[in-house]
């Protein structure tokens, strides 16, 4: 009875132990729920770098930054969303500098968007899909293609991690967006149109704000499990 009782006890000591450790290694920025959200937007490529190609020749820095925009703007609405964006031009930011997720850990950011338009060799190809990291990510990555999808209207091609620098680099939850296909013709055409692009947006900006309250209610349990 008496080694029940112990083995109870240390168990305990260990579990309180472990949470204690894991709180003082994590390096990963928290989300306060009495501060404004932190948003970076980054519209992917710019400058001599023009992305993806479409069917119709247009590249997909333009895409990126007009759809980058409309997601500012809507966030903007939100008094207690703050909304960064990595580029409002159409200026070439170097990956080796690693500008982009360096901007967003100094803003000390609870979360990073970076938008794409996807290419591939055959234009059959086509659909939505979320790029993640880090495992504090999938969630973020999981809410923004779900709201996303609903938006497009595209085939769900879900999410998945892939080491790419700008999820992987930054300090705090991140996905890659690749919206639709830009060498799929049809799914092109549609996200050329300013109707697209603001369901897109709107998707977007529903996503966060979910991935905002459920990791409210999440508490402590967000970043731990
Ligand atoms: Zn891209």
């Amino acid at each position: 009875m008496k080694k029940g009782i112990l083995m109870i006890t240390l168990s305990v000591l260990l579990i309180l132990i472990f949470i204690l450790v894991v709180s003082i290694n994590n390096p990963r920025p928290k989300m306060e729920s009495n501060s404004d959200l932190k948003v970076v937007i980054d519209a992917g490529h710019g400058g001599k770098d023009n992305g993806a190609t479409g069917a119709s020749g247009k590249y997909e820095k333009k895409f990126t930054l007009s759809l980058s925009k409309k997601i500012e703007e809507k966030l903007k609405q939100d008094p207690e969303i703050e909304v960064f964006m990595t580029r409002t031009e159409d200026n070439f930011i170097s990956q080796e500098s690693r500008y982009r997720p360096k901007y967003a850990n100094k803003l000390n950011a609870d979360l990073f968007l970076s938008i794409h338009g996807n290419t591939f060799s055959s234009p059959e190809v086509a659909g939505t899909e979320t790029f993640y990291y880090h495992k504090d990510s999938r969630r973020f990555a999981k809410m923004i293609q779900k709201h996303v999808v609903e938006a497009t209207g595209f085939n769900d091609r879900g999410t998945t991690k892939k080491d790419l620098f700008v999820v992987k680099d930054t300090e705090m939850p991140a996905v890659l967006l690749e919206v639709g296909y830009l060498t799929n013709p049809k799914e092109e055409s549609e996200m050329w149109t300013d109707d697209f692009q603001s369901r897109v947006a709107t998707s977007i900006v529903e996503g966060i704000k979910e991935y905002k309250e459920k990791a409210e209610k999440r508490g402590i349990f967000n970043w731990l499990f």
